[in-house]
């Protein structure tokens, strides 16, 4: 049984049924949420029976780094395995004002971008809640300090694992005292999901991968666009925005010749506008095994920009960090696979 996951009501229930007063539940909640105890040895004012019964019932912690790349600009990206031995990875990015992660939701994915390491193996599991909570409790025992924002955006589609990903936004509000400001899910689109994410009273930021002004050219890189046409997403991003009252930041990762020319720009911002949206643009990092995908020249990144700007678009470039470890979601891990299957 998991011990993280557990909110701190149902800890108090279950050293209640172990024969101890619920306060040592709230006691055991500081350790693991506000403390990122790693084990039961560090929890020293709780007593040795409980400490014992811990031991025998739960696994914790639920995650281990196997692999840390510390990059040069302090990032560091974690090969993290699971106790079953499958491998998910999760990033810390420190920032002059905050420490962010990034964390995986699911082993692989199902959604199979056609720019994306982690559908190249299609989808193996669920993380459970427990799981999501621990990488970031990982990070923070690792760098001694505690993290202030939390991105979903590593391994696997948060929405298409919707209950275990709510579960955990609301340990990370709750038992960590993570500002739900400070909580960023990325999903590629399930506009269902993002309606009932809306109704959920969780006040986070939310980013949509959107990559292509139109139908017919997400659906050729993007699976799901298949499913949920862009109209229905949109009509999905309007429902948030009414019910959060909180901007939809829109995720373009900018492919040379396929989506990065100037009319596509004004395409898009046609399709964005009364969204009021912002537009993160995200130049390309090649992938190893997924498609002829290439970075486009500064030159035309720039155009691009200066393009949905001047259709009154705000627009944003995500800042390259990580450069001297393997940066897009899943290359890790990708590489790690290989390493295993040759070494087999
Ligand atoms: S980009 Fe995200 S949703 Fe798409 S395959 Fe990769 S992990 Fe899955």
């Amino acid at each position: 049984m998991e011990l993280i996951g557990q909110t701190t009501g149902e800890l108090e229930q279950i050293v209640r049924e172990m024969g101890h007063p619920a306060y040592r539940g709230r006691q055991l909640a500081e350790w693991i949420y506000k403390r990122a105890a790693r084990s039961t040895e560090e929890m020293i004012n709780l007593p040795e029976a409980l400490r014992a019964q811990i031991r025998e019932r739960f696994t914790h912690p639920l995650t281990n780094a196997v692999e840390a790349l510390r990059s040069d600009d302090g990032a560091v990206k974690y090969l993290v395995e699971l106790c079953d031995g499958n491998r998910v990875e999760s990033v810390y990015l420190p920032y002059e004002d905050r420490t962010s992660v990034c964390i995986s939701t699911e082993v692989g994915c199902a959604m199979n971008c056609a720019f994306c390491a982690t559908g190249i193996g299609g989808l193996t599991r669920n993380l459970s809640a427990g799981e999501m909570v621990d990488q970031v409790l990982l990070a923070q025992a690792d760098q001694k300090q505690r993290i202030s924002h939390v991105v979903y955006m590593g391994m696997g589609e948060p929405l298409a694992n919707y209950t275990q990903t709510v579960k955990s936004l609301r340990l990370l509000t709750g038992e960590l005292g993570i500002s739900a400001r400070h909580l960023t899910l990325s999903t590629v689109g399930l506009a269902p999901a993002i309606r009932q994410l809306a109704d959920e009273g969780l006040p986070i930021t939310l980013a949509v991968s959107i990559h292509a002004p139109d139908d017919a050219l997400r659906a050729q890189i993007m699976p799901i666009a298949r499913t949920h046409s862009m109209d229905e997403l949109l009509d999905a991003c309007r429902y948030w925005i009414e019910k959060t009252h909180r901007k939809i930041t829109f995720e373009y990762l900018l492919l040379e010749n396929v989506n990065d020319s100037p009319e596509q720009a004004r395409d898009l911002a046609r399709r964005l506008k009364s969204l009021l949206a912002n537009v993160n643009i995200i130049p390309y990092n090649f992938v190893e095994g997924r498609g002829d995908f290439h970075r486009p020249k500064r030159q035309r990144i720039d155009a691009f920009k200066r393009e949905l700007e001047q259709q009154q678009i705000n627009v944003t470039e995500r800042m390259r960090r990580g450069n001297t470890i393997n940066a897009a979601c899943g290359q890790l891990r990708h590489e790690s696979e290989k390493g295993r299957k040759i070494s087999a």
